[in-house]
């Protein structure tokens, strides 16, 4: 069993050990056993510590059912020698501050709803949680509140192992049947939770605990949580984004909404005035085509349209003209949307399959409908169309 500098003081940053063991591996790293150890490894939904050891960057710190860490290396290390661990204080202490929050939020959720912590993930980005039960809107807020208060507090946060008489008579979250000491982390009114990590000594230290998404998740919640610089990275991260809409609106922070909203109103009223004159325009359009009784056939290109305007457009030209009618909708550009309907005498297939073979267009339809996409010019088209 390695002895764990972590467990009882979270701050060792640098400390010597002795190497009990090394071996290679069959991914040709080295699995590295020291007699202690300040490297927190992955357990419980948090990653392990970053860090070098004996001047090697740590590559992942391992825990057995046996207590044993095991420290992965890329070179070797010789048995017997001592060796320096240093630990990348600030993402401990980062996660320190994530984890410890998470703590005040489960323990002030279990206290006030009776749910359980059903899923804990630490990453180095934000942190999650599961509830076994849901929270309303109004809920979520006053707890993110309560808990910033836990934080003002300042309370004195513990971790102890109770002799086993004294576990016995504890209330506390996350109970499970371990074989030996079980480790306890107390807040003291707000949380006690069986919990292997290292955590913050004063809530204080946390900093803002703010929840930045929750959603329901099979049957429960799933919250996500942002503490201490990370809350303020994402604080600044916001401003600036409201910054930018508050230029570009020339409106104050608090007018953004209303601004983003007549703006969206706006812009459905330009679209509908655009699908209007489009609509003129394509009439004048239609106008100027070669009249039914000069010509079978009617081939159109329009602005990038509405497909479903389209469709209705060349159904209705095809009651005219007997060959068949096609609009095609789009740029030479950016490609065009076609349909292509058949007139009474006509027939779809073989223009659909010259579209493919010539142009390659993708489409599909029948006889009397075709429907498809192609990147091809207008001067391209018209001369398939002249076969
Ligand atoms: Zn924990």
């Amino acid at each position: 069993m390695t002895e764990k500098l972590y467990d009882m003081d979270p701050h060792i940053a640098e400390f010597e050990a002795t190497v009990l063991s090394c071996e290679k591996t069959e991914d040709e790293t080295y699995a590295v056993i020291l007699d202690r150890t300040a490297f927190f490894p992955e357990e419980g939904g948090q990653g392990c510590d970053e860090g070098m050891l004996a001047n090697q960057k740590i590559l992942h710190v391992a825990i057995d059912k046996e207590n044993v860490l095991t420290h992965f290396l890329t070179s070797p290390l010789t048995v017997g020698d001592t060796v320096t661990g240093k630990v990348n204080y600030s993402l401990r202490f980062d996660r320190m501050q994530q984890h410890t929050g998470e703590h005040i939020l489960s323990g002030l959720i279990h206290n006030r709803f009776g749910f359980h912590n059903v899923g804990f993930h630490l990453s180095n980005d934000y942190t999650t949680f599961d509830t076994s039960g849901t929270l309303s809107d109004e809920e979520i807020r006053t707890l993110e509140a309560d808990a910033n208060k836990v934080v003002f507090s300042n309370l004195k946060v513990r971790a102890f192992y109770p002799k086993k008489e004294e576990l016995e008579t504890l209330s506390y979250r996350s109970k499970m049947e371990i074989d030996g000491p079980v480790r306890l982390v107390e807040i003291p009114g707000i949380d006690l939770c069986a919990c292997c990590a290292p955590h913050v000594d004063c809530t204080g230290q946390i900093g803002m605990i703010k929840i930045v998404d929750y959603k329901n998740h099979r049957g429960g919640m799933r919250l996500t949580i942002l503490c201490g610089m990370r809350a303020l990275a994402y604080s600044t991260a916001n401003e600036r984004t409201l910054s930018y809409l508050s230029r570009e609106l020339s409106v104050p922070f608090e007018r953004i909404e209303e601004a983003f909203c007549r703006l969206k109103e706006e812009t459905l009223l330009k679209q509908s005035r655009i699908n209007e004159l489009q609509e003129k325009l394509l009439q004048c359009r239609i106008d100027s085509l070669p009249s039914p009784s000069e010509s079978n056939r009617a081939i159109l290109f329009v602005d990038s349209m509405d497909m479903k305007a389209v469709r209705n457009i060349v159904n209705h030209l095809t009651e005219s003209y007997r060959d068949y009618c096609a609009i095609f909708s789009g740029s030479d550009e950016c490609g065009y949307n076609f349909i292509i309907g058949a007139g009474c005498e006509g027939d779809c297939n073989p223009l659909s399959l010259r579209l493919r073979e010539i142009v390659f267009a993708k489409c599909g339809g029948n006889a009397k409908m075709i429907q498809g996409s192609v990147n091809a010019s207008k001067d391209r088209l018209f001369e398939i169309f002249e076969i």
